[in-house]
């Protein structure tokens, strides 16, 4: 059966790492037939072009995310940056710990917010958009509708994301060290002084650690289709 679902509306996705969001807000926009904006791609392409610039200071890395061009495939699987396909690239653990380090800062938030603002409502215009990321439902899109934190058990996280880097061929580290470093990165994540993950007032929390992929985009789905159906009706 194909749904019917109306434009002009953004889905903000929040959570801390590894708990499905990226699969699942995936999923959710293909189930919307709407686009997929991944705002963390964003954090870790400041981060690979430091890595490979050898860049380290605050007003290093806010320099670089100004440099930066974003767009994204239509068909929601990547983001160019500068019109070059990133892929993999992104997800090593180098690039997903200094993403993290990068993401700190005033100077870089402010840059990739404004740019994530103008992207979401410029999409919004014509279809869907589902935002993920970690400061979506607190700080860029505050006011939409629909809002969800999806979250899992750390030790479920960590074993998602090994299996994930193993499938993909990625060079990702052990179990425990992805746990260790998703423990960082949330600890990290959270406690920042500017737009540090918290699940919104008013989101939907998702715990995942018992669902499946599938069942978490058909419930949120469901919720979304529900609500524009009672405003239509
Ligand atoms: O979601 P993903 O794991 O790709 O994000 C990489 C990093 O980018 C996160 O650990 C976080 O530090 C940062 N990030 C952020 N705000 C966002 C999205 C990601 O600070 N909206």
């Amino acid at each position: 059966m194909v749904k019917k679902f109306k434009a002009g509306y953004i889905v903000a996705i929040d959570g801390p790492a590894g708990a499905g969001k990226s699969t699942v807000s995936r999923l959710l926009a293909l189930e919307l037939n709407g686009r997929l904006l991944d705002t963390g791609a964003m954090y870790r392409s400041v981060a690979y072009f430091a890595v490979k610039e050898s860049v380290s200071t605050a007003v290093g890395f806010s320099k670089i995310a100004r440099r930066l061009k974003f767009d994204y495939d239509a068909n929601n699987q990547s983001i160019l940056v500068n019109g070059q396909e990133m892929g993999h690239r992104l997800r090593t653990q180098k690039v997903s710990a200094l993403a993290s380090k990068v993401s700190v800062f005033k100077g870089v938030r402010q840059t990739l917010t404004a740019c994530q603002r103008r992207l979401g409502k410029m999409w919004a215009k014509t279809s869907p958009v589902v935002v993920e990321g970690r400061d979506i439902g607190t700080v860029v899109f505050p006011d939409v509708e629909y809002k969800f934190y999806v979250t899992a058990d750390p030790k479920v996280r960590a074993e998602r994301r090994y299996q994930q880097l193993k499938k993909q061929g990625t060079k990702g580290g052990s179990l425990q060290s992805i746990l260790k470093s998703n423990i960082e990165r949330d600890k990290q994540d959270s406690h920042r002084k500017y737009a540090p993950l918290k699940c919104a007032d008013d989101a939907i929390v998702v715990d995942t650690s018992k669902m499946s992929i599938n069942q978490v985009v058909q419930f949120m789905s469901e919720h979304i289709l529900g609500k524009i159906s009672l405003m239509e009706g």
